[in-house]
């Protein structure tokens, strides 16, 4: 980052010195401007630069370049036909319609977080979260509470093998190419990782349905959500980048951080492994 900082800053210096007709000649006075060894010449300078203002241009360059470590990308192989995801306990695994889980995975860390769910207290898969995630749910709901929202979690984790049945229900009534348009071919879920929860409200009867957009608990949840690390995961407008119809109660949690920034430059988790730097 700082080199790619000092980089902005030696081109701007560059840009506004070729303006100058002496500039051929501060060019020979200045120790690294004349290297062609890119990087060894601006250590000697880096104090200036950051002692110095950077103006409004540069910063925007520099907070532009994003950057994340390796282990949180998505390793790649082609298993029976299908792209799958090797680390899938990485908390930003990209699953989509392009990656999918393998198909025994299954989180290790399941817990069931203590919020109020649509099915009261029944003790069904769909209760279960990965602990960290189940965590931060947990502070989400509390917050929620604080602010008069009454929110249910509604579906978090999926196994397989329920994808399986519940993709199979859909395929016997519609068939298996519109059972996909509307149900997870099995493995590409993102319930499937324990990281996601649908969320909903009494105001639409506890239902996963558009209108939750509208309610005030959906309205706080799109608002607020990202401060506990949950993103909305399929949002209006980018269907076809996510692949996905636009889903207002889907939440999935990515850690505060990352969900900051996202939600700050409004991307999804697709755009920003488009744009993020790996390091
Ligand atoms: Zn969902």
């Amino acid at each position: 980052m700082r080199k790619i900082f000092i980089t902005v800053y030696v081109v701007s210096i560059a840009l506004i010195m070729s303006g100058c007709n002496q500039f051929d000649s501060l060019v020979n006075k200045i120790p690294f401007m004349n290297q062609s060894d890119g990087g060894h010449g601006f250590k000697e300078n880096e104090e200036i630069v950051e002692n110095d203002e950077p103006s409004v241009e540069e910063e925007e360059i520099a907070s532009d370049i994003l950057t994340l470590e390796a282990q949180f990308f998505n390793e790649i192989e082609e298993v029976n036909g299908k792209l799958t995801i090797q680390n899938p306990l990485n908390i930003l695994a990209l699953v989509n319609k392009e990656f999918s889980l393998p198909e025994q995975y299954a989180p290790e860390d399941l817990v069931r977080p203590k919020v109020p769910f649509s099915f009261g207290d029944l003790d069904i898969e769909k209760s279960y979260m990965r602990k960290e995630a189940a965590e931060h749910l947990e502070l989400l709901f509390k917050a929620a509470e604080k602010a008069n929202i009454e929110i249910f979690a509604v579906s978090g984790y999926r196994s397989y093998d329920r994808q399986v049945d519940v993709f199979a229900a859909k395929a016997s009534q519609v068939g298996e190419q519109a059972a996909a348009t509307v149900v997870a071919v099995p493995g590409f879920s993102e319930h499937q990782t324990g990281l996601a929860m649908d969320i909903s409200s009494r105001s639409i009867n506890l239902e996963l349905i558009e209108k939750f957009e509208e309610t005030k608990e959906g309205i706080w949840l799109a608002d607020n959500a990202y401060k506990f690390g949950f993103i909305l995961r399929y949002p209006k407008g980018k269907e076809d980048i996510t692949g996905y119809q636009y889903e207002p109660w889907h939440f999935r949690y990515v850690g505060i951080e990352v969900a900051k920034l996202m939600y700050e430059k409004d991307l999804t988790l697709e755009e920003y492994f488009n744009i993020v730097e790996k390091i």
